[in-house]
């Protein structure tokens, strides 16, 4: 019988095989891809946005003072720097996120693959597990502790695979992942393994991903990029707000302060709520300064159009103008510019929807953080630990995903070699 199991070869999974494999333990682990971290080769690009130097629990949706904060802090950004280093990989940082020198993800994927090698971990691939049972072991007779204990009689998990196979472990660790890109194999059935083992799965919602609109006018910019502020308004309350290039598409908005925004509309606009986003055009411009100045503009040669272009240049100044043109309802003098003004710092788009679970990054939702410990055990079924983003634990665009994969992979597997 394998010590430890750990299911799925993402990069949670891989850490928890290097932790877990200490003191002679048979590690194996299994993915059903014919290898290992293929989405880790799509990741930052295919430059692999690996962590963040600003690495904070309140990032992610467990925020501050969270036990899960522990996980983090134990191994932060500068101590997964530390570890690729050792490890042969030098890394670089841009705008705090961090990427190695190479801006290669193969990179990345060799020194895990290393790791495996290393600590001889056995990798089954092509195995796709379908169910896993634990069974809690039989009462030893403590009068005849003479005899040798069968393995089979202590508490032991037994998974099967697709293909009719199985395997029995002590120990099993889930790092299947979510149900983001399930065309990289994580497509969500490590849920169904955890509820078998008595967990709750939380609703699941695509995150860090494209939003859409019906907006026409919007829909005209498709190819736009500006650097603006951008605010989710979910039923007429602000909710949360980014900086950053916002990209607008043929369907609708992108760009990482948009897939940020992502993390708090995708329930909402399931639930049918009112989502907007507001965008501030002139975030550095106060709205009295901005008055000021396009008084000033008009009164200078009373071009309005113009004054769109020297703000937004000669494409994009021509669809703002016409929509906001389209909605000044005859306004004129102060009225007007304040509709200027208005339609610069707040820019209102209604929203109509989210990109679908293909498309997403990641997954918001999962195997409730109630039932697992700090130390990545279930507090449920004796035995079981998990690891990275099968779990309900979603961060913020920028290496923290990744981040959190690798650093609960190495807490499950140091838990579960004790
Ligand atoms: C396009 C894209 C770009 C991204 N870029 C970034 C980035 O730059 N920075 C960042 O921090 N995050 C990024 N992410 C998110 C990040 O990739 C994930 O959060 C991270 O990979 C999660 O790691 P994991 O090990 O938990 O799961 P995964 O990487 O999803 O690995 C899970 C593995 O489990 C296997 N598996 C699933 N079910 C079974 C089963 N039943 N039996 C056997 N094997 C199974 C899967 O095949 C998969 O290999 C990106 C995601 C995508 C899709």
């Amino acid at each position: 019988m394998t010590d430890i199991c750990v299911i799925g070869g993402g990069p949670a999974g891989v850490f928890a095989c290097f932790f877990a494999a200490k003191d002679n333990k048979k590690v194996t682990l299994i993915e059903r891809n014919d290898d290992v971290l293929k989405k880790l080769l799509l990741t930052g690009n295919g430059k692999c946005n690996y962590s963040n130097s600003d690495l904070k629990s309140e990032y992610y949706n467990f925020g501050k003072d969270h036990p899960y904060s522990k996980i983090i802090e134990e191994f932060d950004s500068e101590k997964l720097e530390e570890f690729f280093m050792d490890r042969g990989m030098p890394t670089y940082g841009k705008n705090n996120c961090k990427y190695p020198r190479s801006e290669r993800a193969e990179t990345v994927k060799n020194v895990l693959s290393e790791m495996l090698s290393e600590k001889k971990v056995e990798v089954l691939t092509g195995k796709k597990v379908t169910s896993a049972e634990y069974r809690p072991g039989k009462k030893i007779d403590e009068n005849a502790t003479n005899k040798p204990i069968n393995e089979k009689d202590l508490p032991h998990f037994i998974l099967k695979f697709e293909d009719g196979g199985k395997i029995e472990c002590k120990k099993l660790i889930i790092a299947t992942g979510g149900k983001a890109y399930p065309s990289t194999g994580s497509d969500g059935g490590g849920y169904r393994l955890a509820r078998a083992l008595g967990h709750n799965v939380t609703f699941t919602y695509p995150v860090l991903t494209r939003l859409f609109t019906e907006d026409k006018a919007v829909k005209e910019m498709a190819g736009v990029r500006f650097k603006a502020k951008v605010t989710a308004v979910v039923e007429g309350e602000i909710i949360s707000s980014e900086e950053g290039e916002l990209q607008f598409t043929e369907n609708g908005l992108s760009g990482i302060c948009i897939y940020n925004l992502s993390r708090y509309l995708s329930k909402p606009l399931e639930d049918g709520l009112n989502c907007n986003v507001v965008v501030d055009f002139m975030p550095e411009m106060a709205k009295e300064s901005m008055d000021y100045y396009i008084e000033k503009q008009i009164q200078k040669n009373n071009d309005w159009r113009n004054l769109l272009v020297n703000i937004f240049g000669e494409k994009t100044a021509s669809l703002i103008y016409k929509k906001i043109v389209s909605e000044a309802n005859g306004a004129a003098g102060k009225d007007l510019i304040s509709h200027f003004t208005n339609s610069i710092k707040n820019y209102k788009i209604k929203i109509s929807g989210h990109d679908s679970f293909s498309n997403a990054q990641v997954t918001k939702g999962g195997v409730s953080i109630d039932e697992v410990d700090e130390n990545m055990a279930s507090k449920i079924c004796p035995g079981l630990f998990f690891a990275g983003e099968v779990l309900d634990v979603d961060g913020k665009c920028g290496g923290y995903n990744l981040h959190f994969a690798f650093a609960s992979g190495r807490r499950a597997g140091l838990s579960a070699g004790e």
